[in-house]
Parts: C-alpha cells; structure tokens; sequence
C-alpha cells in the first residue's frame, strides 16, 4: 500500500502558480487579489480562511477576509457582496458557505461573476463543468483530480465510485471524472446495498462526512482509495470517512486525513485565482 500525501501535490501546484504569476503580474499592473466573504466565525471556516489566505500569499499573491457577526442582514451581506463582485481589484471571490439561514444564497451564488468565482458554484461554470469546457472548477473536486494525475493514477476506463452527491464535492466530482472517461458512479444516504457498489470501484472516493465510516469491508484488494472526509471523532481528534488502519493492508493507495485532499485544496484555490486574473475566460 502507497500513502498518497497531499503535500508534494500542493507543492507542484503552487510551483505551477508562482510561475505564472510574473506574466498576469505584468498584465494587471498589481498582484492578483482574492477576497474571502464570510458570515460568522465558524471553526471550520477561520481554519479554511487562514490556510486559504497563507496559500495565496506563500504563492505572491493578496488575500483579504471581509467578515461579518452571523447575525448580519442580508441586505447588508449583498450590498458587501455586490461591491467585491463590481471591484475591479478584485480577481477571486470565494463564499465561505454555508451561509447562515437569512442569507440568501441562490440569489448570491447565481450573482457572483463567473469570472471571479473561483470555487465554482455559479450556475454558468457549473454548467460549463456539465458540458466539459474549460472553467473555473470547485477546489476540492479538483483536488481529488490533481491528486490522481500527480500520482499517475489511471482514470481512463476505471471504475469511479463516490460516496456523496453534495453541490461542492460530490456532483463536480462525478462530472470531473466522466471528463477524465471514468466510469462513474454516484452513492448517497438513499443507496441500497452500498458494500456490493463500493467494492466494484477501482477508485473509491468519500465525501460523507461520517468518521471512519468506510472499513475494508467496503472496499476490493487493490482499490485506491481518496477520502475528502473532514471529521472530529470521539476523542475530538480530526479523521476522515475511511478506516485508514483498516483500509491500508487491502488498498493499492490511499490518502490520509489530515494531509490528503484537505492538504490539496488550498493549492488549487491559487490556481483558480491566478486563472481567473489572467483572464483565462473571457
Ligand atoms: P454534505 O453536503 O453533508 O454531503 C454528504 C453526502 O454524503 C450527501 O450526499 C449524503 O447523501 C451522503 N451520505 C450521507 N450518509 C450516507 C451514507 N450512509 N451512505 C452513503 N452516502 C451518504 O457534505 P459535503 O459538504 O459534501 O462534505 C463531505 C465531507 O467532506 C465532510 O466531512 C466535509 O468536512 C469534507 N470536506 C472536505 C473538504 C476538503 O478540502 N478536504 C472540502 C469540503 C468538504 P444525501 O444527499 O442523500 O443526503
């Protein structure tokens, strides 16, 4: 069995994005700038705000936090949106979500300026995704996908299984890998049999959020295996959806957590912020 670390991978990406940062520098006349939108102080949220932003700035670049109390109106949280959307200055904007209940995130999301939204949840880069054009993607679904090829993971052909159908892992993902020509299919709360379904993958990819929820019982000799899992178990400790002791023996690869797809994300946040500064879909 192969631990697949994330780190080299976020290495490579990084590497990728400070190569091109001279260029779009040069185009723009100022670093590429990324502002963070975020209502409330969620655990999980700061600790992706912080890694989000000491990503960009290890890789040259800027990043701004505007945050605002939960409590805040929606009126007000728009009008903030609106202003980043129309900024000039501003090449990325990434929605720390879910939003709290007032917010109204349909309307928020089918506004943001496709150009900018490097975390693709506007309708026109979804789409985009769906008809396999080139667009800004959602970053952990293509962590998933930059992992695979640094590896050189064979996709083509092999059978894909997710376990998860949510709007910003698991139905990008599946789309992402029909794009690579996997095989695909898509597990969720209502699959009867899952055991039979995952132990036919060739990749087994878990985006639950249920911890240690995958064992080898669930998965067949040989199988690599991602897991997008971000969990706190019992002892308050961070694990992913796989039994990684359990799983490691029977799996041909397999990422940890923490330091897996986690570790990945934010790298691919500065590749879809110097993608959407250069201007690469206009
Ligand atoms: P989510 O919106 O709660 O979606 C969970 C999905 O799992 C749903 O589609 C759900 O099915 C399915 N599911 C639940 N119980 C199941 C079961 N018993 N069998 C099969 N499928 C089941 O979660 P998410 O936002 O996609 O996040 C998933 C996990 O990834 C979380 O641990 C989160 O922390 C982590 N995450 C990691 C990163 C990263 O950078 N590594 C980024 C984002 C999220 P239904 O649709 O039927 O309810």
């Amino acid at each position: 069995m192969k631990i697949i670390s994330g780190k080299p991978v976020a290495e490579h990406i990084r590497a990728e994005v400070t190569d091109k940062l001279y260029g779009v520098e040069a185009m723009l006349g100022r670093k590429p700038k990324l502002a963070i939108l975020r209502a409330g102080n969620e655990a999980a949220d700061l600790s992706y705000e912080r890694s989000a932003i000491k990503t960009i700035e290890q890789c040259g670049m800027e990043a701004e936090s505007v945050s605002f109390p939960r409590e805040v109106s929606d009126s007000v949280f728009s009008r903030s949106f609106h202003m980043l959307n129309e900024d000039a200055n501003v090449d990325g904007i990434l929605l720390m979500r879910p939003f709290p209940p007032q917010i109204n995130d349909g309307f928020i999301t089918s506004c943001i300026d496709y150009r900018k939204d490097i975390d693709g949840v506007s309708p026109i880069n979804a789409a985009s995704l769906y008809m396999g054009m080139d667009t800004l993607t959602p970053c952990t679904a293509q962590a998933v996908i930059e992992i695979l090829r640094y590896y050189k993971i064979n996709i083509r052909g092999k059978h894909a299984v997710i376990l998860g159908r949510s709007k910003v892992v698991g139905k990008p993902l599946s789309m992402l890998l029909l794009n690579e020509d996997a095989t695909v299919t898509i597990c969720h709360s209502q699959t009867e049999d899952l055991k039979k379904i995952t132990k036919k993958a060739d990749i087994l990819i878990s985006c639950v959020g249920k911890p240690r929820f995958i064992n080898s019982e669930y998965i067949k000799k040989g199988c690599v295996v991602i897991d997008v899992g971000i969990n706190i178990d019992e002892n308050g400790k961070i694990c992913g959806d796989v039994d990684f002791d359990d799983c490691a023996e029977k799996a041909r690869a397999i990422t940890p957590v923490p330091g897996g797809v986690g570790a990945v994300t934010s790298a691919v946040l500065a590749k879809n912020l110097i993608k959407a500064a250069n201007k690469d879909l206009l």
